[in-house]
């Protein structure tokens, strides 16, 4: 089963994507941690980009584009993938439907996380996970349960993501609204959307996605 987990930055895409790995197997594709490694490796591409990420922009489509196709296409990704933050404009999800018709991939579900943008700001600003296991926590609402140590993997090292801070947040909101949204009538056209509570507690919105993913797949309008 392929999906897309669409939604503002700070939705919770990424949270859903990890558990949905450990409950069902699937691959997590996410865009931002692709650019994020071609930074961290100092590559070209990642150098390219560095500058428009800092300001909460988006990376052009031809690039996201080749990013993604040479990832959808790797074996790991045959056991069914969770597209998160990917696409983001309308030409991007014109581009994935012709390279899944290619690759004769079928799209089951995308689904859409609702969240207001007051609270988002919130949740990005004070965000961090650990850097050893990636485990996610925020400084107000899922705190570790002992100051500073992972709850997971006992490490003292945390990040923050460089992009999470509140003046880059107004933009990257202001991105999702205006090159983003545009998506939700295409695939809702498609008939293969669905909305979620992203407001909800991590819990209830893993239920309700796993209750969107056991009912039979959209039907997908061409
Ligand atoms: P994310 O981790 O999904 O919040 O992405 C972090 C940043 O990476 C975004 O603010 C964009 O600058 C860039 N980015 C990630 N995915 C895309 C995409 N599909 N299209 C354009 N830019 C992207």
């Amino acid at each position: 089963m392929n999906i897309i987990l669409l939604g503002p930055p700070g939705a919770g895409k990424g949270t859903q994507a990890q558990r949905l790995e450990k409950s069902r197997r699937m691959v997590q594709l996410s865009t931002g941690d692709m650019l994020r490694a071609e930074r961290a490796s100092g590559s070209d591409l990642g150098q390219e980009v560095q500058a428009i990420m800092d300001a909460g922009k988006l990376v052009s489509d031809a690039i996201m584009i080749r990013l993604i196709a040479h990832r959808i296409g790797a074996p790991d990704a045959r056991a069914g993938f969770i597209l998160d933050g990917f696409p983001r404009t309308v030409p991007q999800a014109e581009a994935l439907d012709v390279m899944l018709g290619e690759k004769k991939l079928p799209l089951s579900h995308v689904i859409e996380m609702v969240v207001d943008d007051a609270i988002l700001t919130d949740r990005i600003t004070g965000r961090y996970t650990c850097a050893k296991c990636g485990a996610g926590y925020h400084d107000r609402n899922q705190k570790p349960k002992v100051d500073d140590v992972c709850d997971v993997c006992g490490s003292n090292q945390f990040t923050r993501r460089a992009d999470d801070n509140a003046a880059t947040v107004t933009q990257r909101l202001q991105a999702y609204h205006t090159q983003t949204a545009p998506i939700l009538p295409y695939y809702r056209a498609k008939g293969i959307l669905r909305q979620v509570d992203g407001m909800a507690a991590i819990e209830e919105v893993g239920r309700q996605i796993e209750a969107i993913l056991t009912s039979a797949p959209g039907v997908l309008k061409s």
